[in-house]
């Protein structure tokens, strides 16, 4: 379906979500067809639409302090359903990315706290090495016994290997370390 243009005056974190993901989010017309669709909406404090227009308004606060973007799983349902062809999981990555980038504190810390153990543990190892990672993850959130009989589980299921395997982890590095380098370069343009 092709996209019905809006013309309006953005708002400066519009922009910077524009400038970060590529996305218009003044195109979004209201039709809530992303928030119906959102399987995590029902735990969210601004359905997904919602959010989109606070930032049109250029409501930064609230924005920035919503649990939508955090607990958004990027299924991407919502890019999918939009009819005016609005990538609304890259907005969310986008408004993330923005307020940690602004020294904005997570508002639920222990997701961020997630992603960095994650994106620690695909560095070092190449893929994921599932133990490492959560090994990394309960020591940056202290919640040493949460889970704990889920992950007896896994382990007994051999889900959980005790040595890491380090294929392609020279590939990754490289790939961080190129990221690294374009992400400095386009915050110093
Ligand atoms: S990508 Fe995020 S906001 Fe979109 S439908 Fe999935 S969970 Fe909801
Ligand atoms: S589906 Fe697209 S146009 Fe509709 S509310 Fe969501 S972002 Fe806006």
């Amino acid at each position: 379906m092709e996209s019905v243009q809006i013309i309006t005056s953005g708002s400066k974190l519009a922009e910077a979500v524009m400038a970060e993901s590529g996305q218009n989010v003044n195109l979004c017309f209201q039709c809530g067809k992303c928030a119906a669709g959102c399987p995590l909406s029902y735990a969210m404090d601004y359905k997904p639409a919602q959010l989109i227009h606070a930032i049109r308004l250029g409501m930064d606060d609230l924005v920035f302090k919503s649990t939508t973007m955090w607990l958004c799983a990027t299924c991407e349902t919502c890019t999918t359903r939009c009819p005016q062809e609005v990538d609304v999981a890259k907005v969310m990555d986008a408004v993330k990315i923005i307020a940690v980038r602004q020294g904005v504190k997570p508002t639920i810390p222990q997701i961020a706290k997630f992603y960095r153990a994650v994106l620690a543990n695909v560095k070092m190892c190449g893929r994921m090495y599932e133990m490492g990672m959560i090994v990394d993850y309960k020591m940056r959130t202290f919640e040493f016994f949460k889970d704990m009989k889920l992950g007896m589980k896994m382990f007994r299921k051999n889900k959980l290997k005790l040595v890491p395997s380090f294929t392609g982890a020279m590939r990754t590095w490289k790939i961080f370390n190129r990221v690294k380098k374009i992400e400095k370069r386009n915050l110093s343009t």
